[in-house]
């Protein structure tokens, strides 16, 4: 089973752990590379790329800005359409709402498709509590459910693990045949998936969209199991975050060909499924579908008029692709569902800043991931934004070795900076003291191994330090312009 709860306070202690990790640090680097890779592939095929991210950002306003008007006419619309909608506010409420359907449909298994919101609500185990065996039918969320964790990227759950690891682990929880062929893996899960399907009752599904005015809930995959779990069983449950509204059916062609592209690098993904009501006579198709629209912390972000802009994510993960922070500490280091520079922005939202304090600052703010966002999130300017409240709320405990804490270093370093002879004065005492630290490397390339005080001696805990120059660049700078 997978640990439960936020864990984001301990993001130091997890990312040391995943970065002395030489397996993870390659799972990582290739998996994040070549998503990377084929996303800058698929969009430079696209005219007029740039106008599609600006229609999207537009109407995630538009959503946002309105969202009581549009969820109102979604509710409404699945109504007409014959679906039931339930409204929870919180994960609890969620939980015990699709415990009821579950029960009322007289079943105590459930196969489910891939649903970040389902993990955010913990809803495996709360169904594990009731009794009702939730099987995760995604090969991603399969591997991770087998392999009791967290997904470790919103899009690739399993992005961690290796064909070897995914052999060891079929081996020991399937006892299958040992192989390492993706193709043959793959077979295994199907084989074991397929009787579960024939027999499920109830399939649940999240949402990657739903359309305010023919009360659809879209989904995206590759593997054809989120269709099958929406299909095949008598009672279909979508989990829906409030924020995946979209108002029009028309407006589904601006987000279909952003998302595959930046998620995958695929100009589509293979099915796109469109499920309006429960089947009509003559069709196939479940007889009863239940929409769960869930808030859980949504509607606290929408009331911040600047966070309100996280809640534009489509989740494409083209963010965490990216990002040099994400690539080096993976995803479990953020310590809860989402992660990357999105987990960074809206885990503080969802379970409050205090609980996930340490996240805004797990960023180098170099920007790639807003430059990559298909809906153009300022992801740094939010993160920039979020650090300031959480030093307001609560300031930083000093850290071990601190000397001086960060904001009256900060003030010193400018103080010093206004007066030219306290600067060249505190430059000389530091390349004075620098030649008894320990140090690496001969005359002219010489490394500090160890430096004291924080924040400096984290530096050298990762890596060396280059030794100053002996001659300042000030006196440099004389000679060469004199
Ligand atoms: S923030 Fe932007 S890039 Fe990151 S997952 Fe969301 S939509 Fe994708």
């Amino acid at each position: 089973m997978s640990e439960t709860g936020v864990h984001s306070s301990a993001i130091h202690e997890r990312a040391q752990k995943a970065m002395g990790d030489a397996h993870l640090q390659e799972a990582y680097r290739s998996s994040t590379l070549r998503l990377y890779s084929h996303r800058m592939g698929a969009i430079g095929q696209v005219p007029g790329f740039e106008p599609l991210r600006e229609r999207a950002r537009e109407l995630k306003r538009e959503v946002m800005n309105h969202l009581d008007y549009y969820l109102a006419q979604f509710a409404d619309s699945v109504e007409r359409e014959g679906g039931k909608v339930h409204w929870a506010r919180t994960a609890e409420d969620a939980c015990a709402i699709v415990k009821e359907i579950v029960r009322n449909a007289g079943a105590n298994e459930v196969v489910k498709g891939k649903s970040m919101v389902g993990e955010e609500i913990e809803l495996n185990h709360a169904l594990e509590a009731a009794g009702i065996d939730a099987i995760e039918t995604d090969l991603g969320e399969m591997i991770v459910q087998l392999s009791g964790e967290r997904p470790a990227h919103i899009v690739a759950p399993a992005i961690h693990k290796t064909r070897h690891d995914v052999s060891d682990l079929f081996v020991e929880k399937l006892h299958s045949t040992r192989t390492e062929d993706p193709e043959q893996l793959t077979a295994i899960a199907r084989k074991t998936l397929r009787e579960i399907f024939a027999r499920a009752e109830v399939g649940m599904s999240g949402a990657n969209f739903a359309v305010a005015e023919t009360g659809s809930v879209v989904t995206i995959e590759n593997e054809g199991n989120i269709r099958l779990c929406t299909t095949a069983p008598r009672v279909h449950v979508a989990l829906v975050g409030i924020e995946k509204i979209i108002p029009r059916f028309s407006d589904l062609g601006v987000f279909l060909r952003l998302l595959g592209r930046s998620a995958t690098g695929q100009k589509l993904t293979s099915y796109t499924s469109i499920l309006t009501g429960p089947r009509r006579p003559g069709e196939d198709g479940p007889d009863e579908m239940h929409v769960v629209l869930i808030d859980n912390g949504r509607t606290g972000a929408l009331a911040d008029e600047k966070m309100r802009e996280a809640l534009y994510c489509i989740r494409c993960g083209a963010c965490l692709n990216t990002c040099p922070v994400y690539r080096k500490i993976g995803g479990h280091a953020y310590g809860w569902v989402y992660s990357g520079p999105i987990g960074a922005l809206i885990t503080p939202q969802f379970v409050g800043l205090n609980q996930a304090r340490e996240l805004p600052f797990a960023s180098s703010l170099c920007g790639a991931c807003r430059e990559v966002c298909p809906v153009k999130i300022n992801i740094p300017d939010l993160l920039l934004h979020l650090r300031g409240e959480a030093q307001e709320r609560t300031p930083a405990t000093p850290h071990a070795g601190e000397v001086v804490s960060e904001r009256k270093g900060m003030r010193l370093w400018a103080w010093a900076m206004k007066r030219p002879w306290v600067f060249s004065l505190g430059g000389a005492a530091v390349r004075l003291g620098i030649r008894w630290l320990p140090s690496s490397g001969g005359q002219g390339s010489k490394w500090i191994t160890r430096l004291p005080f924080y924040p400096f001696s984290n530096w050298t805990k990762g890596r060396d330090f280059p030794e100053p120059d002996p001659v300042p660049f000030r006196e440099r700078w004389k000679k060469l312009s004199s």
